[in-house]
């Protein structure tokens, strides 16, 4: 069986539900925390919408065939290999899915995640998928950067986000894979309690050096540091990494700023900024993170 997320077993059940009363839209747009959570919801989706009993069971026909990677009513589209999109003959290959008849009596189930790599050309092909959905078909886009989708695939499924771990079940996601109560608490705060953020942050040894660049970047927003010295603290870091800290911080900033009826707009221009810089970084991963930073610093002042 497929590790299920303590924070995620709310929506399966509430999903699967849903399909056995018959009442699952045929596209459904999944918001979740990061890419990695996208990618264990869709390691877990498939297990409780075709289960035989709703609920991964186990032990039914179709959960074997799902533990053995057998079951014909079920396609997963991700990026392959050491590409960052899902490109359009993926999607053509999932049309094509979509277009058999399903083997066996629960339907056929597509995921696509992260759908935030959907290329254009891939996203147009799947419009053909929403606009004229196959019977008996549920596709369910999962992503962390829903903003980064075209409208038009958007505005065709049925939104869900979900609920964020709350702080007991981020800290004992860390505690479970042997972190100790003070580290957790330190990963947590870095990532904004993201628990899988924090895990790739320590699996990294990134941890003090994002720290610095996060307590730059401040810096830099309150003036009292320079754009050239967040370039230097982002010097040789996983670039993936420091963007979503970037991000995940200057919302959860942002956040704390509106709750004070401080509304900071210099702090939403930057994340605003940071998240179309992720976007085209997954794009293009090779362009220079730390001087595309720099040039940020300067645009927003
Ligand atoms: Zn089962």
């Amino acid at each position: 069986m497929a590790t299920v997320l303590s924070w995620h077993k709310p929506v399966l059940q509430e999903l699967a539900g849903r399909r056995q009363s018959e009442r699952l839209p045929h596209a459904m747009l999944l918001t979740v925390g990061s890419d990695p959570e996208a990618t264990a919801l869709a390691a877990a989706l498939p297990h409780f919408m075709l289960c035989d009993n709703y609920n991964a069971c186990g032990l039914c026909r179709a959960c074997r065939l799902l533990e053995q990677g057998a079951h014909s009513d079920y396609h997963r589209c991700q990026p392959e290999g050491s590409s960052k999109v899902i490109k359009v003959d993926q999607i053509r290959t999932l049309l094509s899915f979509g277009a058999k008849t399903a083997n066996y009596g629960a339907g056929k189930v597509l995921i696509l995640a992260p759908a935030s790599a959907l290329n254009r050309n891939a996203a147009n092909a799947l419009l053909k998928f929403l606009e004229e959905p196959p019977a008996n078909t549920y596709l369910f886009l999962i992503s962390s950067r829903t903003s980064q989708l075209p409208a038009t695939v958007m505005s065709r499924c049925q939104k869900l986000t979900v609920a964020r771990p709350d702080p007991t079940q981020a800290l004992e996601f860390l505690q479970n894979r042997g972190l100790s109560d003070q580290r957790a608490h330190a990963l947590l705060r870095l990532a904004s309690n993201e628990p899988l953020l924090a895990i790739e942050i320590e699996e990294n040894d990134a941890a003090d050096a994002l720290i610095g660049a996060v307590s730059v970047a401040e810096k830099v927003l309150a003036g009292e540091a320079t754009a050239r010295e967040l370039g230097q603290a982002a010097q040789g870091l996983d670039a993936h990494l420091l963007l979503m800290v970037l991000i995940v911080n200057a919302h959860q900033f942002a956040v704390a700023a509106a709750s004070k009826n401080t509304l900071n707009a210099r702090l939403l221009q930057w994340h605003k900024a940071l998240v179309e810089l992720q976007g085209t970084y997954h794009r293009s991963p090779n362009i220079n993170i730390p001087l595309a930073l720099e040039q940020l610093c300067v645009n927003i002042r």
